[in-house]
């Protein structure tokens, strides 16, 4: 029986095995992996403080040092479903159950994929899923942005900062940003944007050079020359395992309070990628995951006794 059990090890999940380890509990961390979304960053992490640049290997090292020295490990697990009944019940892939007063849920999400030729080829060589962390490379290059959704236009509009052209492709008729975005994109020089777009397939040598796509009104392929490729059609969180416990939005994404980042549940919390959140970002992920296991703490502190 512990007393807090947490859900994933990314960011969040690392930052909340801290918080949590400092307030002496008795802690799981249940995970598929260590590191997260960071593990697989093939492309140097700018934006996070204390680091002017650092791989994503390299800060999942520090992560299992740091986790190490606050006696935490992760055990490598895949959890299936969780239940409530005063405690909380965590079945995994692998047949176990564990029973704790708290739960923390930090299980992240993937970008979606264009599924188009080229697109895994060249993830990380030119294509990517987050212009926020990638943008600054493309400095004075041509690029394209594959979705016309706020996500789409609002990548466009940080990506103009640095690149010499961004083209927003949109597989619709119609964009689907709200209209401030819209207005924002139309009064930028920098951005065009083209619908009817299907993406057929991105090219390149080592890096991308060039992104295909078909004119759905005209049939006809149309090449752009490009260095980056910016795919923004979404997430998918990865929420399905909570079930009923927990609220999601339309995008599937966990509905917390924001104070405390307790879900509709008692005693169950979430933090990170897998919360509804504007932008998905390690900063923000560590923070969510410091401010649940706090509140966590809390919970277990009231409740410990009477569950
Ligand atoms: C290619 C790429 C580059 C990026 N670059 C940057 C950058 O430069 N700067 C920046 O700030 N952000 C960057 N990001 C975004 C950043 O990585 C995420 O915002 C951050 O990792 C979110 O942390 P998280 O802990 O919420 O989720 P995740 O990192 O997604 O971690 C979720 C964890 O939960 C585990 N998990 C999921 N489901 C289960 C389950 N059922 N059972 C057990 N475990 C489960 C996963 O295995 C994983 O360990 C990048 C993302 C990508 C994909």
């Amino acid at each position: 029986m512990y007393d807090l059990i947490i859900i994933g090890a990314g960011p969040a999940g690392v930052s909340a095995g801290i918080y949590a380890s400092r307030q002496k509990l008795n802690i799981l961390i249940l995970s598929k992996d260590l590191g997260g979304q960071v593990a697989k960053k093939a492309v140097d992490i700018e934006n996070y403080p204390g680091f002017e640049k650092i791989s994503g290997p390299d800060l999942v090292d520090l992560y299992k040092k740091q986790l190490l020295a606050n006696e935490l490990e992760v055990s490598i697990e895949e959890v299936m479903s969780i239940k409530k009944d005063g405690h909380f019940f965590v079945t995994t892939k692998s047949g176990k159950v564990f029973e704790s007063v708290a739960v923390i849920a930090t299980s992240g999400a993937k970008s979606k994929l264009i599924n188009v030729p080229g697109e895994g080829e060249f993830s990380g060589k030119g294509v990517s899923y987050c212009s926020l962390c990638d943008g600054p490379v493309f400095k004075n290059k041509a690029v394209a942005v594959i979705g016309g959704g706020n996500n789409g236009f609002e990548s466009a509009l940080f990506l103009s900062n640095y690149v010499k052209s961004v083209t927003i492709l949109e597989y619709g008729d119609k964009v689907n940003a709200d209209a401030e975005n819209q207005e924002l994109v139309a009064h930028n020089k920098n951005i065009k944007v083209i619908t009817n777009a299907k993406v057929l397939r991105i090219e390149g040598k080592v890096f991308v050079n060039a992104i295909f796509y078909q004119d759905r009104v005209s049939e006809k392929e149309v090449k752009l020359d490009v260095a980056g490729v910016f795919v923004e059609i979404g997430y998918s969180p990865a929420t399905a395992f909570l079930g009923d416990l927990v609220e999601l939005n339309d995008k599937q994404e966990i509905i917390t309070s924001a104070e405390t980042l307790e879900t509709k549940t008692l005693g169950l919390f979430s933090a990170g990628d897998c919360n509804v959140s504007r932008y998905k970002q390690i900063v923000m992920a560590s923070g969510q995951g410091a401010l649940a296991a706090l509140s966590a703490y809390q919970y277990i502190k009231r409740n410990k006794a009477s569950l």
